[in-house]
């Protein structure tokens, strides 16, 4: 057999041969022969299959890409199995053959043969010819409604896809860009694959001064074959700040010959044009769109199977979600729907499939109007072999408990579901956007958030940043000496110069140039570097450390979908539970004061017991500091203000003498809606007798609950204010019971006053 052809009918290659051999020299051609064993180690896992599927063609049988298993704490993909095309039932095709091989990935980043079957149940096709890949497809042609693998995975079984179709990114990745210039496009223009169309685009774009983006792709209507592509500018449509909606694309069709003609190109841009005068420019600028389009264009591409080989095609949406859970889910809501007004869901219909869902309670609506403003989108399911892709939005109430503002299923882990997920939030919350949202740094779920929330300030998930720290760090992460001083650039730094050059200091230091995650993250410093969020207000959420779930231990990895609604209703009555119970104790209980000092009576008064305390911790501290007058401006005066006898934490507060305005720069007000004792310090030296009203945040109070209703923008919907109303009311009437049946005598009095007070509310009309 020669190997030649036999390499063209794969579209990823596996290491040459030779190099594979145990070991390790190269032998005659002659014997080619190919040994599996257990202890051979591949560069990639794609590797490894290809070099079972080459062992398959000698030894007649085909393979098929099998289960892969992920791990549990960072999701990335650990081990894989390929196995013979005939393992399993599902098609008639099918004889449940027990042969396979499964690799195992090593802490090095190679991957480990570990165990291997050779057995077959069915008889071997050893005429040592390779079938003409029609043939082929035609005889393990598999149903589209029944996918060989799950979705879940990624990876799809597709084996009806022509392979001339498909668009191998990767062998384009690997060869060199053409550096001649190409002509323009012209109609009958013809290729032999989709992928040098597609390559000839992109250098007559890099040549011409345009990026270019796959855009829609066609099937037939018959077999689901695809029969025509579109390659668009960059600027095509609108989904994006940068798309200026261009009309300039190049279409090519497939002909009966098998061939790929364009049928259609138009030149027109809407919008000036990069014009690289030097050659060598050009060469570098092409060769860059080139691999930006590569690597942007991979998150929408899926690695599928075709005829033995690997290949990406750009993906279909397929939703990840059991068909049984939506079922349950619509039932569900049928059911809250008719006894709370303001219950709200959404399913998102793609090509007629039911993907993402999404859904709000009244309650969590209301929560939402004093509580929207620092939330998290938990999506926890992501990291853990979850079954069902649950995701939560929770913000902070005035106790500083989790409060729930919305749940979701994801379908799948695209920039489709993320953003249509975010749009249906922002519609159940009558269009209000949060300040700041602490979510996964995933590129799907960052241009979800930066086109639905503008505004908003993302943060990086805590948790994330760790497993991709030990993942990219490696070793150093151990070494003392670099764990220090890493962690001191990232948490230390006060100014965005300290910061810069500290972190300059370590990528010398430790010869970390090259490390392109590490580039990635000083890119994205200010969603996760603490000095560039400290000035936004996130609630309080701790900067460091891990962020408890919303639903923590109630929906773990393994609760089955007929348990999902009891377990999700439990986690909600068990948060609203010891909400009413803060509430009782915030409007019963008194804290003990600790000082003469009036505001710290003032604060109790206003401030939920949890919050007081975190005032009086402040205002406590505040009495071994030191302020020292540094500068005077007009009315505003600069102080110094620093630890009694320790110079390390030196803090600078401007105030205002006039208007009592009031900032320091360790900016925990903007962070945590508290002031800080660097400026109850100059308060105290100001001989300020009352906190000017703005720096006590009403959602930090006791009646943070009442209070925002009267903020609500009717404008949302009258609908929308009914809901909201009841269940303010209906919450006031809960610890009114609560506070009224706590003796005979309160329960009269209690009694009286709500006669009384239905009484006067009937008369208002
Ligand atoms: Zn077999
Ligand atoms: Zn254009
Ligand atoms: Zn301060």
């Amino acid at each position: 057999m020669n190997r030649q052809d036999l390499g063209s009918t794969m579209t990823v290659r596996a290491k040459p041969l030779a190099m594979l051999k145990p070991n390790g020299q190269r032998e005659d051609d002659g014997d080619s022969s190919i040994k599996l064993y257990v202890g051979l180690e591949f560069d990639s896992a794609e590797a490894a299959m290809s070099l079972y599927t080459l062992y398959g063609i000698q030894n007649g049988f085909t393979v098929r890409i099998g289960q892969l298993y992920r791990s549990r704490t960072d999701g990335s993909v650990t081990s894989r199995r390929y196995v013979c095309s005939k393992e399993g039932f599902q098609t008639n095709m099918r004889t449940g053959c027990l042969a396979f091989i499964k690799v195992n990935k090593l802490d090095s980043g190679k991957w480990e043969l570990v165990t291997i079957k050779t057995e077959h149940n069915h008889d071997l096709d050893i005429s040592g010819e390779v079938r003409s890949p029609i043939t082929q497809r035609k005889a393990t042609l598999t149903p589209k409604s029944a996918p060989v693998v799950s979705s879940r995975t990624g990876i799809r079984s597709f084996e009806d896809d022509d392979p001339s179709s498909a668009i191998d990114l990767k062998r384009l990745k690997r060869e060199e860009l053409e550096t001649e210039p190409v002509g323009e496009p012209y109609k009958d223009l013809y290729f032999t694959c989709a992928t040098d169309a597609y390559k000839f685009y992109l250098t007559y774009a890099a040549n011409t001064g345009f990026k270019v983006r796959i855009g829609q792709l066609f099937r037939s209507k018959n077999d689901g074959s695809i029969t025509s592509r579109r390659f668009v500018c960059s600027k095509e449509g609108y989904q994006h700040p940068s798309r200026l909606g261009c009309g300039a694309f190049m279409r090519i069709q497939r002909h009966e010959s098998g061939k790929w003609v364009v049928d259609r190109f138009s030149n027109d841009h809407n919008h000036e044009l990069d014009s690289p005068e030097d050659p060598s420019q050009k060469i570098a600028s092409a060769a860059k769109s080139l691999k930006e389009e590569i690597s942007s264009g991979l998150e929408s591409l899926d690695l599928v199977e075709t005829n033995g080989g690997l290949s990406l095609v750009v993906r279909e949406r397929r939703s990840g979600i059991e068909s049984q859970l939506y079922d349950i889910l619509l039932k569900y809501f049928q059911i809250r729907q008719a006894e709370d007004t303001g219950f709200f869901n959404a399913l998102e219909v793609d090509n007629g499939r039911c993907m993402s869902v999404f859904w709000a309670d009244g309650r969590s609506r209301f929560a939402c109007t004093q509580f929207g403003d620092a939330i998290v989108f938990d999506t926890s399911y992501r990291r853990g072999s979850y079954s069902i892709p649950f995701a939560s939005f929770f913000g902070v109430n005035h106790h500083r408990q989790p409060v729930l503002l919305g749940c979701a299923l994801i379908s799948d882990e695209s920039e489709d579901s993320f953003t249509w997920v975010f749009q249906a939030w922002v519609r159940a919350m009558s269009g209000r956007c949060p300040v700041s949202i602490i979510a996964d740094q995933d590129k799907p779920i960052q241009n979800s958030i930066a086109r639905v929330f503008p505004g908003t300030h993302h943060r990086f998930s805590p948790s994330q940043i760790l497993a991709k720290e030990n993942e990219n760090l490696g070793a150093l992460r151990s070494m003392d000496e670099f764990k220090f001083e890493y962690e001191t650039c990232i948490s230390q730094s006060q100014t965005a110069s300290e910061f810069d050059s500290a972190w300059s200091v370590l990528v010398n230091n430790y010869n970390l140039q090259e490390n392109t995650w590490l580039k990635e993250m000083y890119k994205m410093r200010k969603s996760w570097v603490p000095f560039y969020l400290q000035g936004t207000f996130f609630a309080g959420i701790p900067v460091e450390g891990n962020i408890k779930s919303y639903f923590g231990t109630f929906i773990t990895p393994q609760v089955a979908v007929h348990e999902f609604i009891t377990r999700y209703e439990k986690a909600i009555e068990h948060h609203r539970e010891e909400e009413r119970k803060e509430d009782f104790n915030s409007c019963n209980l008194q804290p003990v004061l600790h000082t003469k000092d009036p505001l710290e009576e003032q604060c109790r008064k206003l401030y939920t017991i949890a919050m007081f305390k975190i005032f009086q911790k402040e205002l406590l501290e505040s009495y071994s500091y030191v302020g020292i007058k540094i500068n005077i401006e007009g009315a505003i005066s600069r102080y110094l203000v620093q630890r009694c006898g320790n110079g390390d934490e030196r803090n600078t507060v401007a105030f205002n003498a006039s208007n009592l305005n009031v900032s320091c720069s360790c900016r925990m007000f903007e962070f945590e809606g508290i002031l800080c004792r660097h400026a109850l310090k100059v308060f105290q030296i100001m001989n300020i007798r009352e906190i000017p009203s703005r720096y006590i945040l009403h959602r930090w109070t006791k009646n943070a609950k009442y209070g925002n209703l009267r903020d609500v923008d009717s404008a949302g919907g009258s609908q929308d204010l009914k809901a909201l109303m009841v269940w303010s009311l209906r919450e006031e009437a809960h610890s009114y019971i609560d506070a009224g049946s706590a003796s005979l005598e309160r329960y009269k009095l209690a009694f009286e006053i709500l006669q009384e007070g239905r009484r006067n509310v009937c008369w208002q009309n």
